[in-house]
């Protein structure tokens, strides 16, 4: 067991259900609904006090005196105190100016209201007929003290102290009222001091029960402070979690675990099971991982740990077999089916202030991309060699950044040509990229650096700024005047939809028709996500722009997703054109794509045409758009329009039957 648990407070267990799955008790409504219930109780189970008990005693002094009613100065009081009684308990709450707001949030009477009453009880028991020898009233004087001073004390809330207070103040009073021969009233003087004792007994309950809220409350923010660093689902820690163990400058190992495929398993199984085989593997790497290790889920299926002292190398490596076996073993879940997962793991060490320790988990994270790389199911040291690339790719990421920043991402165009007329339908722009030292980056590199960075939706804006731009400046070109220029999104772009605000101002912005601009998608981009990219899609359509399906034919090539997306045509990647001519069975996907796309109203534009041969068999299949280096290569945007002069300058159009190698 690592320590990763430990620091979970006692009371997480209740937190847990009985597979170890941490339970999410939405109560928090619930509890604030309960402590609001419990001091609305309280409030008045407090707010009866005082008049509920003089009340009784103005009753019972009042019947025993029947015989001299009606004495001027009894009816008064009795008067007064039922008033004082009335506005007090009657009022909707404390009046304002006698009531303020207490340690606990509740509203208590301040100390002027309690002084009232406690003057009001003197006062009733001074008036009372024969009560007026000066021992007598002594004591009586002494008894209002003790209920100023008890109410004084229930500013503190500690109903103990109250009680305290009010017993000997009442037991005072009612020797007083018995000395002075007052019965009846010393009668009174105990009823009110059995009251009173009871109600603050029950009130010593209420306030418990408050009080037990209060706690519960305080357990809330204790496991909100958990949950800031831990992982609901597994119970271990998270990235902020383990984040924090780093970077202290000790020597240490780092295992970087990555689940294979577990994103396939997840999609067959539903995510219910994937949660349940996640907390299985928390279990197991817990169990595999060394007392000292600090264990940490900080991705989907990406788990961390970290070792304090540095492993040895066939240490470390055989601390990672160890996990992929523990992992191998099958995840008997519900006992219906057995689920199979991988793991490849990565590993580095830091000895004592070797270096930066906040980048173990960067370092473990390339090892293990190494291992999957290899083939997966193993375990890949951070070498040497590993951080020369690293380092290369952190430089390139940073000269990135500033080149996206400072807008020196280039764009070079490729037409899209109509293979029978030789006409421009549609320019592609392709992100270029050269380095301060002349040379260049290929997008193949590039594009999917700025994906993981973050760079590629300022990377688009640009583009698709620019595809504006050229709309306009072609406007007095006669072979361009018609063309459409159609911009790359990257699959990431798709998953966000932050790209039909940018598309929406871009067409604002440069005022040009909507049905100019296009955008390429691959079909990894639309994969994943089917209903949000279908939505977005529908928007991008409504907006009158125009998507297509790029590179088809390639990977995850599907025609369901021809059938189901709202595209408005499809590029048929190069690798199916390459062939053509010679392969009977490439024509046939051909024509079957042709075919579905004339049925779907789609256009049909074919990628990396390079001969003329290609052209022959394209038009032979009545597909009539074309593009590749064989008509046109890509070209920086200024040469586009002099190349173009370059084309029959009777037509403006490019010779293409013939005209290619
Ligand atoms: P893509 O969209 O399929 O672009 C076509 C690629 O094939 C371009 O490579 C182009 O130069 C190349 N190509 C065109 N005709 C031929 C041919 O006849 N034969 C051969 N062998 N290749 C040909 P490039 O410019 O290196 O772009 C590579 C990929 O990078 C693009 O593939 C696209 O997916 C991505 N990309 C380029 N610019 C952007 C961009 O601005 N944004 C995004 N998201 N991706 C981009
Ligand atoms: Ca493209
Ligand atoms: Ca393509």
């Amino acid at each position: 067991m690592s320590e990763s648990s430990a620091p979970r407070p006692a009371a997480s267990t209740h937190f847990q259900d009985d597979h170890g799955a941490v339970v999410d008790h939405h109560d928090e409504e619930a509890l604030a609904a309960a402590i609001a219930e419990e001091t609305h109780r309280l409030y008045w189970a407090n707010r009866w006090t005082a008049p509920l008990g003089t009340s009784v005693v103005a009753v019972v002094v009042f019947l025993s005196l029947r015989d001299s009613f009606p004495s001027i100065p009894l009816l008064l009081w009795t008067a007064s105190l039922f008033v004082i009684s009335a506005v007090i308990a009657l009022s909707f709450g404390i009046p304002k100016f006698a009531a303020y707001t207490g340690r606990q949030g509740l509203p208590l009477l301040i100390p002027p209201s309690h002084f009232l009453i406690g003057l009001t009880c003197g006062l009733l028991l001074w008036l009372g007929p024969e009560a007026t020898d000066a021992t007598g009233g002594l004591w009586i004087i002494l008894a209002a003290l003790f209920a100023m001073s008890a109410g004084v004390s229930s500013m503190s809330n500690v109903n103990h102290l109250r009680i305290l207070l009010l017993v000997p103040m009442w037991t005072v009073a009612s020797v007083a009222l018995i000395r002075a021969s007052q019965w009846v009233p010393a009668l009174g003087g105990v009823v009110f001091l059995a009251i009173s004792t009871t109600n603050e007994i029950r009130s010593t309950e209420l306030w418990r029960d408050v009080v037990s809220l209060r706690f519960r409350e305080s357990q809330h923010a204790e496991r909100n402070a958990w949950r800031a660093k831990h992982d609901e689902l597994t119970g271990l820690l998270n990235r902020a979690g383990v984040i924090g163990h780093l970077g202290t400058g000790a020597p240490a190992t780092a295992l970087f675990v990555d689940l294979d495929h577990f994103k396939e398993a997840n999609d067959r199984f539903g995510h219910a099971m994937g949660d349940r085989v996640l907390q299985q593997v928390a279990r197991r790497l817990e169990q595999e991982a060394p007392g000292n290790a600090k264990v940490a889920r900080i991705g989907g299926d990406e788990f961390f740990i970290m070792v304090e002292g540095r492993l040895h190398d066939n240490e470390a490596m055989e601390l990672g077999a160890n996990i992929i076996a523990a992992l191998e073993e099958p995840f008997g879940i519900d006992s219906t089916e057995e689920i199979w997962i991988s793991a490849s793991v990565g590993y580095t060490s830091l000895e004592a202030g070797e270096s930066d320790t906040s980048r173990l988990m960067v370092e473990a994270d390339h090892a293990m991309l190494q291992a999957k790389r290899r083939g997966r199911r193993q375990v890949a040291a951070f070498t040497s060699g590993l951080e020369e690339t690293l380092k290369a790719r952190t430089g390139l990421e940073s000269s990135l950044r500033k080149a996206v920043r400072s807008r020196s991402i280039d764009c070079a165009l490729q037409p899209v040509f109509d293979l029978r007329t030789g006409r421009i339908e549609l320019v592609e722009m392709l992100a270029r990229w050269t380095l301060d030292s002349g040379s260049a980056v290929p997008p193949a590199v590039f594009i999917p650096l700025a994906e993981q960075v973050g760079l590629i939706d300022e990377l688009t804006e640009q583009m698709l700024d620019t595809a504006g731009r050229l709309l306009r400046a072609w406007g007095h070109v006669p072979a361009l005047q018609d063309a459409r220029v159609s911009v790359n999104v990257s699959p990431v772009q798709v998953a966000k939809g932050k790209l039909l605000d940018v598309a929406t101002a871009v067409v604002a912005e440069h005022a040009i028709a909507p049905g100019k601009l296009v955008l390429e998608l691959t079909e990894s981009a639309t994969l994943s996500k089917m209903r949000s990219t279908v939505e977005l899609f529908d928007e991008l359509r409504s907006l009158g722009v125009s998507l297509l399906l790029d590179d088809f034919g390639t990977g995850y090539s599907s025609l369901g997703h021809l059938l189901s997306l709202p595209l408005t045509g499809v590029k048929i990647d190069r690798s199916l054109i390459t062939g053509l001519g010679g392969d009977p069975r490439q024509r046939a996907v051909m024509t079957a794509v042709r075919d579905l796309a004339v049925v779907l109203g789609h256009e049909v534009i074919a990628e990396g045409v390079e001969n003329s041969r290609q052209v022959e068999a394209l038009l032979d299949m009545g597909i009539t758009s074309g593009q590749g280096y064989g008509l046109m290569r890509p070209v920086p945007a200024e040469d586009l329009v002099e190349q173009i002069g370059l084309l029959d300058p009777g037509t403006q159009q490019l010779k293409i039957r013939g005209g290619l190698r």
